[in-house]
């Protein structure tokens, strides 16, 4: 076994199990590829079957790089597993009736059974009149309101494909959530207030004691402190340090934060929110970023695609 010094100057890539001493780091990237594989089964089956596959368009406006990047990878993981897809790109100069107008075809396309409009929208079109617009039963999303509404109430819905990629991760690493207390750090409507509704339901791989933190917090650690499994969604380089943290604690990062690294060619490398350095040798178990929740997002993208064309009832 090598010692904890060593491991995480040589952290990537990880050791073959994952494992050091007591701590287990999360694999996304395994999780997401194995999810992948089992829909690619499921879609070859369909096809054997001379059934029509599950298709997916996305909706990009305009020529934001990174939104380009997101689309086209959403695009390549359909294409991998068999499902149909398609990019629709709209200038960035489109109006809102234009958009409204290209998700209302979609909305009565049957070839297509998940919708995503890829965020953010250029300042002319609101955000929620175009969320609103989705047909509920092809928002793969999960943003629209009546999806929203469901996840609260405990409903089958679409949950939104990040905080379901969390809670999938802890279903495939076995950790109980039942009875424990869950610190969500965070309270948007794509992470925090998702993954906190999902963990309070009163169902398997749930059922947990949740409490949400947000910034107007005047002691953060207190609340993290307590936590069993703490969910950081800040946005914030290494915000969660070591001594806001128990022996034990499973940590969730899903910070996705650039930060400047003259060695690399990019002149930036990617972290999360928590001190991964220091809080990995206190954790039970944490998920990695670059590696941990990231990659779990597609994948359950592509899940609730499939849980689309199974409802559609084809
Ligand atoms: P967001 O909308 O900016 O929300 C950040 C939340 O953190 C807010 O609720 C904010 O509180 C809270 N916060 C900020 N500073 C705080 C502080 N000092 N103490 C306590 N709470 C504080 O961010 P988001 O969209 O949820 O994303 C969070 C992170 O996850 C980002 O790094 C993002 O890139 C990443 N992310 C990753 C994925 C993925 O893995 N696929 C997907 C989505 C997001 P207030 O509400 O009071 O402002």
């Amino acid at each position: 076994m090598p010692s904890k010094e060593y491991y995480f100057r040589n952290f990537n890539p990880p050791s073959a199990d994952n494992k050091l001493e007591n701590m287990i780091i999360i694999d996304g990237k395994k999780v997401a590829s194995e999810i992948r594989v089992e829909l690619k089964r499921e879609v070859d089956k369909i096809k054997e079957a001379g059934k029509s596959v599950p298709g997916l368009v996305t909706i990009l406006v305009g020529d934001n790089a990174a939104s380009k990047v997101y689309v086209g990878s959403k695009a390549k993981a359909c294409d991998e597993i068999g499902f149909l897809s398609k990019i629709e790109n709209l200038p960035a100069t489109a109006t809102e009736e234009e958009l409204l107008n290209v998700v209302q075809s979609y909305n009565l396309n049957p070839d297509y059974h998940g919708i995503l409009v890829q965020l953010p929208l250029p300042k002319q079109i609101s955000e929620s009149n175009i969320i609103n617009s989705i047909a509920p039963e092809k928002d793969v999303d999960g943003f629209h309101p009546v999806n929203v509404g469901n996840l609260v109430i405990g409903n089958d819905t679409f949950f939104p494909c990040t905080p379901a990629g969390i809670q999938e991760l802890l279903k495939r690493y076995k950790i109980e959530t039942k009875g424990k207390h869950v610190v969500v750090v965070g309270r948007s409507n794509i992470v925090g207030k998702p993954i906190a509704n999902i963990l309070l339901q009163k169902k398997e791989f749930a059922n947990a004691i949740v409490t949400v933190c947000h910034s107007a917090a005047a002691d953060l650690k207190k609340y993290t402190l307590s936590a069993d499994i703490l969910i950081a969604a800040i946005g914030v380089p290494n915000f969660i340090k070591a001594d806001m943290v128990k022996e034990g604690t499973v940590i969730v990062d899903v910070g996705i934060n650039r930060v400047e690294d003259s060695t690399r060619e990019k002149g930036y490398r990617i972290v999360g929110d928590v001190d991964f350095e220091n809080v990995a040798p206190k954790a039970s178990f944490i998920t990695p970023v670059p590696g941990g929740v990231g990659p779990m997002t597609i994948a359950m993208l592509l899940q609730n695609t499939f849980k689309a064309y199974l409802k559609s009832g084809k």
